[in-house]
Protein backbone atom coordinates (compact mmCIF):
# COMPACT_ATOMS: atom_id res chain seq x y z
CA UNK A 1 0.00 0.00 0.00
CA UNK A 2 1.84 3.56 -1.32
CA UNK A 3 0.89 6.42 0.68
CA UNK A 4 1.38 9.34 -0.98
CA UNK A 5 2.35 12.62 0.97
CA UNK A 6 3.46 16.44 -0.22
CA UNK A 7 6.82 17.32 0.47
CA UNK A 8 6.73 20.45 2.96
CA UNK A 9 9.50 21.48 1.21
CA UNK A 10 9.31 21.72 -2.77
CA UNK A 11 5.58 20.51 -2.65
CA UNK A 12 5.78 17.64 -5.10
CA UNK A 13 4.37 14.44 -4.05
CA UNK A 14 6.41 11.34 -3.21
CA UNK A 15 5.89 8.22 -1.97
CA UNK A 16 6.24 8.47 1.56
CA UNK A 17 8.25 5.58 3.29
CA UNK A 18 9.64 7.34 7.03
CA UNK A 19 10.92 10.52 5.89
CA UNK A 20 8.06 13.58 5.64
CA UNK A 21 10.41 15.05 2.91
CA UNK A 22 10.53 13.46 -0.47
CA UNK A 23 13.91 11.65 -1.16
CA UNK A 24 15.50 14.68 -3.40
CA UNK A 25 15.04 16.98 -0.35
CA UNK A 26 16.35 14.48 1.26
CA UNK A 27 19.33 14.40 -0.30
CA UNK A 28 19.54 18.26 -0.11
CA UNK A 29 19.54 18.35 3.61
CA UNK A 30 22.07 15.63 3.63
CA UNK A 31 24.37 17.98 1.38
CA UNK A 32 23.73 20.75 3.67
CA UNK A 33 24.28 18.88 6.77
CA UNK A 34 27.35 17.46 5.33
CA UNK A 35 28.37 21.21 4.79
CA UNK A 36 27.64 22.10 8.32
CA UNK A 37 29.68 19.13 9.43
CA UNK A 38 32.80 20.48 6.98
CA UNK A 39 32.79 23.98 8.47
CA UNK A 40 32.22 23.42 11.59
CA UNK A 41 35.45 20.79 11.73
CA UNK A 42 37.47 23.78 9.87
CA UNK A 43 36.35 26.46 11.81
CA UNK A 44 36.01 25.26 15.89
CA UNK A 45 36.05 28.49 16.80
CA UNK A 46 33.30 29.83 15.03
CA UNK A 47 29.94 30.65 17.16
CA UNK A 48 26.70 29.18 16.47
CA UNK A 49 25.55 32.79 14.89
CA UNK A 50 28.89 32.43 12.73
CA UNK A 51 28.15 28.92 11.24
CA UNK A 52 24.74 29.71 10.86
CA UNK A 53 25.58 32.82 8.89
CA UNK A 54 28.31 30.86 6.96
CA UNK A 55 26.50 27.42 6.05
CA UNK A 56 23.15 28.78 5.50
CA UNK A 57 21.76 26.74 7.67
CA UNK A 58 19.57 28.40 10.94
CA UNK A 59 20.48 28.42 14.42
CA UNK A 60 17.60 27.01 15.35
CA UNK A 61 18.30 23.75 12.59
CA UNK A 62 22.01 23.78 13.61
CA UNK A 63 20.54 23.52 17.31
CA UNK A 64 18.51 20.12 16.47
CA UNK A 65 21.57 18.77 14.98
CA UNK A 66 23.28 19.06 18.24
CA UNK A 67 20.25 17.58 20.17
CA UNK A 68 20.03 14.74 18.30
CA UNK A 69 23.45 13.99 18.59
CA UNK A 70 24.55 13.81 14.78
CA UNK A 71 26.43 17.54 14.77
CA UNK A 72 29.22 17.12 17.44
CA UNK A 73 29.78 20.98 19.23
CA UNK A 74 32.85 23.17 18.35
CA UNK A 75 34.87 24.79 20.85
CA UNK A 76 33.30 28.17 19.27
CA UNK A 77 29.89 26.57 20.25
CA UNK A 78 30.55 25.78 24.08
CA UNK A 79 28.03 27.10 26.65
CA UNK A 80 25.33 27.80 23.85
CA UNK A 81 23.89 24.83 24.49
CA UNK A 82 22.56 23.86 27.68
CA UNK A 83 20.92 21.06 29.20
CA UNK A 84 17.07 20.88 29.46
CA UNK A 85 16.53 20.01 32.25
CA UNK A 86 19.07 21.88 34.81
CA UNK A 87 20.69 24.25 32.55
CA UNK A 88 24.07 23.23 33.00
CA UNK A 89 26.50 23.77 29.46
CA UNK A 90 26.96 20.89 27.91
CA UNK A 91 28.17 19.59 24.39
CA UNK A 92 25.33 17.33 22.89
CA UNK A 93 22.42 15.73 22.84
CA UNK A 94 19.46 16.99 25.05
CA UNK A 95 20.73 16.51 28.72
CA UNK A 96 23.97 16.92 30.59
CA UNK A 97 25.60 13.74 32.39
CA UNK A 98 24.20 13.86 35.11
CA UNK A 99 20.93 14.15 33.86
CA UNK A 100 20.90 11.29 31.60
CA UNK A 101 21.71 9.02 34.16
CA UNK A 102 18.67 10.64 36.26
CA UNK A 103 16.33 10.08 32.85
CA UNK A 104 17.77 6.30 32.59
CA UNK A 105 16.60 6.02 35.76
CA UNK A 106 13.03 7.62 35.56
CA UNK A 107 12.73 5.19 32.40
CA UNK A 108 13.60 2.59 33.84
CA UNK A 109 11.42 2.65 37.15
CA UNK A 110 8.47 3.70 33.78
CA UNK A 111 9.21 -0.34 32.80
CA UNK A 112 9.42 -1.65 36.00
CA UNK A 113 5.94 -0.05 37.01
CA UNK A 114 4.66 -1.10 33.58
CA UNK A 115 6.21 -4.56 33.90
CA UNK A 116 4.29 -4.90 37.38
CA UNK A 117 1.19 -3.91 35.53
CA UNK A 118 1.15 -6.24 33.03
CA UNK A 119 1.83 -9.43 35.54
CA UNK A 120 -1.14 -7.88 37.77
CA UNK A 121 -3.49 -7.91 34.46
CA UNK A 122 -2.44 -11.45 34.04
CA UNK A 123 -3.25 -12.62 37.19
CA UNK A 124 -6.86 -11.21 36.85
CA UNK A 125 -7.77 -12.55 33.78
CA UNK A 126 -6.91 -16.19 35.59
CA UNK A 127 -9.40 -15.37 37.97
CA UNK A 128 -11.65 -14.46 35.63
CA UNK A 129 -11.50 -17.21 33.65
CA UNK A 130 -11.72 -19.75 36.30
CA UNK A 131 -15.42 -18.36 37.42
ZN1 LIG B 1 10.84 17.80 -1.61
ZN1 LIG C 1 21.35 18.58 33.51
Amino acid sequence: MMEMRNCPKCKRVFNYISSPICPDCEKEEELVFDSVVDYVKNNPESNLAKVSQETGVSAKKLLRYVKEGRLEISKGMHGEIRCEKCGAPILKGRYCDTCVIAVNQQIDEMFETKKQDTIKMHVMDRIKHRN
